[in-house]
Order: C-alpha cells, then structure tokens, then sequence
C-alpha cells in the first residue's frame, strides 16, 4: 500500500512515498523557497533550482517525478491510496489520525489562533493534495494528539477556570515525534510499563515524561516557545519579563513575540542559533559559549528532575532530533551528575553511538540512555496505515 507523508509549512513541502506495512520509502525530498525565484526541489537524488509558485506547483513536481523519473516509481496517482499530513494542532478536538472531511477541515481552521505559523500551512497542504491526490483518502496526523493522555494535573494551568475551559491549557507539541523515539525505546527495553524521558532537541526542542506508553507531561504548553532553551526561543522564563517589557520599556505585544521566539534561547546566549556553531567557539575558549551550552544543558538537567520524581523513577532517557542525535557535547553535558538518579553515559558509545545501536548507556547506570534517530514520516505513515486497515 503506497502511503504519501506531506509535512507542509509556509514556504516548504515536505514529502515520503511509503510503501506500507514495510515502511520502505520510495522518495524522499522536499520543495523549498516555495513562491521564491530561488526555491528548490528536491525527490531521491534529482534536484532543480527553478520558480515554484505554490505548493501545488510543488506536487506537480513531485507526481511528474514519480511518473516519469528514468524508472517510474508509480503507473499513476492512484496507486497512492492515502495521503497523511503532519497538523500541527488538533486542539482539544483531534486524540487520533483522522480521515479529512469538510468538517475536520473546518475544525483545523478554527485551531488557526493556537498554531498561526503551522495550521494554516498544513491546511494548504491538505486542500492542494485532495486536488492532485483525488482517489486518495487523506489524512491528518496531529503532533499535540500523543499528548491528550496528560492528566489534568499536569495539563491545567493555576489560572481562573474560564481560561481552561474557554482552552487555555497544555497542549504540547513534537508528539509524533516523541511517540515514535518512545516507542522506539520500549522495543529496545522490550516491555511497554516503562517510565521514559524523551528529549526532542532540534530547533525546537521539548522533553517528555512517557508513562507506560503514553505521555505524562511535556515542557512546552499552551505554545511552542516555553521549557527548554531553543535555537531562537527563549524557554521558559518569568511572566513579569513580559509585563516590564510591555508597560515599562514600551515594547509592543508583536516586538515581544519576536524578541521571545526569533531573539533569544542560544542565539542570545552565544550569538548563533546553530549548535554546531557554539560547539566549536566553546571548543575554542569561548566563555559566552562555554555558560550557553551549560544553560542548554542545565534546563534539560531541570526537566530530568522533575519528570522522574513525577514518575518515581526511570527506565530510559532518549537523545532525538538534530542536536540529541548529534551532539556528543550535549549529551555528555546533560548526563553529567545524575548518577544520583542512575544516569551515566559511555564516553566512547557517546561518540558514536550508532555503532551501538544507540544504546550509550554507562556500565554502572540503572538508567538506560538511548539516542534514537527521529522519523516523524515513517511514524505519519504507520498512523496513516492503521487507521486505512
Ligand atoms: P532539527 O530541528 O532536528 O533539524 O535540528 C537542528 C539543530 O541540530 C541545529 O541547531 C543544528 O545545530 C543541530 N545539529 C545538526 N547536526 C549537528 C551536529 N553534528 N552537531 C551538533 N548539532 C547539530
């Protein structure tokens, strides 16, 4: 069964062609740029720079590859009988993947306000492939959907009760992401009554307390900006910082959005939003890179904390995404001082621990301590799979 994964943003495209239950993936690429001069598409190892309008554009590219590249991967569109699209809220209203009708549409639209960066794109998405995909079912994989299982201890906030009801909770985010790594990890442990951390860190980044397979808590909330320190975004931080801001230095409510998401985490600290970048100027004495990547370290260290005194005690710790699954510095960082708990990391399976299959885990640990490479796609696509059977 041929199953399309379309992870669709603002001016990108995301896509896989799965071919399910086996989860081989046909192709693989992106379009980016899109409705830029200089956009580039991207399928398996064909690549051109030209205009790409749309998004729709974009899948024409796609589906001439698919039907005309040197050994056509499909005879026709058809052939693709489901097509899953990564949404990234389904407020309190999407727990599962979910057949896209007029009125699931309808719903994602009414999450606009909750998601204004990412809803709006995913629904382009949907509505640009149901033209191009018309035989195919389309479906929506939510990424706040793993987190409908947090219980209200943890998913209400200590406001008036009219805000929670009127919505305003936690919904967290990255949950295809950390529904995958976990269960990835209770493979590995070969049980699923397990008590997990999942460390997303990419550029977003958000740590998760899974419990028995389904997640407990996770450090971002109403938003995507609080918890850990970011790229750009600041984590969590004090609310009277806003209100200063706002009523003290005359910053408007928009500066302050941009200050807290596009101005800060590791940028601020150390002047790059990319790791690899403070990696080497700490590598080269650079105290203001030394003291960020030690805060990076330190507010992952606090979630640590929190989430296994909420679980009393830990199986496993799991490194993801593009810094905890590259990132030796990070790990060894995080690691470092939690033997109280049970946590120690190999230093020579943390250089390179795909030759270990990922298990870095120190020989005195009670803890185990995974690094699981992410696959939001193949996760979509096993979602989309069983909801189709
Ligand atoms: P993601 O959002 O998952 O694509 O992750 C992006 C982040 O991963 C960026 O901040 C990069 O700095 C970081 N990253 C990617 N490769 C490496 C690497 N080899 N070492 C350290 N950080 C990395």
């Amino acid at each position: 069964m041929k199953i399309l994964v379309l992870n669709s943003g603002s001016s990108s495209l995301k896509f896989q062609l799965f071919d399910m239950p086996q989860a081989k993936v046909l192709v693989k690429g992106l379009a980016e740029r899109i409705g830029e001069k200089t956009s580039r598409f991207v399928a398996n190892d064909f690549e051109v720079t030209q205009p790409v309008a749309t998004h729709k554009d974009a899948l024409h590219l796609l589906v001439n590859y698919l039907l005309d590249s040197k050994q056509p991967i499909i005879k026709n569109t058809s052939e693709i009988v489901a097509v899953g699209h990564r949404v990234v809220h389904g407020g309190n209203t999407f727990m599962q993947p979910t057949f896209i009708n007029d009125k699931v549409k309808d719903k994602i639209r009414a999450l606009f306000s909750l998601a204004p960066l990412h809803n709006p794109a995913n629904l382009t998405g949907i509505e640009t492939a149901e033209e191009i995909f018309s035989d195919a079912k389309q479906i929506a994989v939510f990424d706040t959907a793993f987190h409908h299982t947090i219980p209200e201890e943890n998913r209400k906030y200590a406001i008036p009760d009219n805000f929670y009801k009127s919505g305003i909770q936690k919904y967290g985010f990255h949950g295809i992401s950390h529904q995958y790594v976990s269960r990835e990890a209770n493979k590995l442990l070969g049980r699923n009554d397990t008590k997990l951390i999942s460390l997303h860190l990419g550029n977003g980044a958000s740590a998760t307390a899974v419990l028995n397979g389904k997640s407990y808590d996770t450090s971002m909330g109403f938003g995507p900006m609080n918890g850990l320190i970011m790229g750009t975004r600041s984590g969590d931080i004090d609310q009277s910082i806003i209100f200063y801001l706002l009523d003290k230095l005359n910053y408007s409510s928009s500066d302050i959005q941009n200050i807290l998401n596009k101005q800060s985490g590791m940028k601020a600290l150390a002047g790059s939003n990319d790791l690899r970048d403070i990696e080497t100027a700490a590598n080269q004495g650079d105290k203001r890179a030394e003291l960020a990547l030690k805060m990076y370290a330190g507010a992952i260290k606090k979630y640590i904390g929190n989430y296994t005194a909420q679980m009393n005690g830990l199986d496993a710790l799991i490194f993801t995404a593009g810094i905890g699954e590259n990132s030796e510095i990070v790990r060894k960082l995080v690691a470092h001082d939690l033997n109280f708990i049970g946590i120690e990391i190999d230093p020579n399976k943390n250089q390179n621990p795909k030759k270990y299959q990922g298990d870095i885990t120190g020989k005195n640990a009670k803890v185990k301590v995974f690094v699981i490479p992410t696959n939001e796609e193949k996760e979509i696509a096993t979602q989309a799979y069983q909801l189709m059977s």
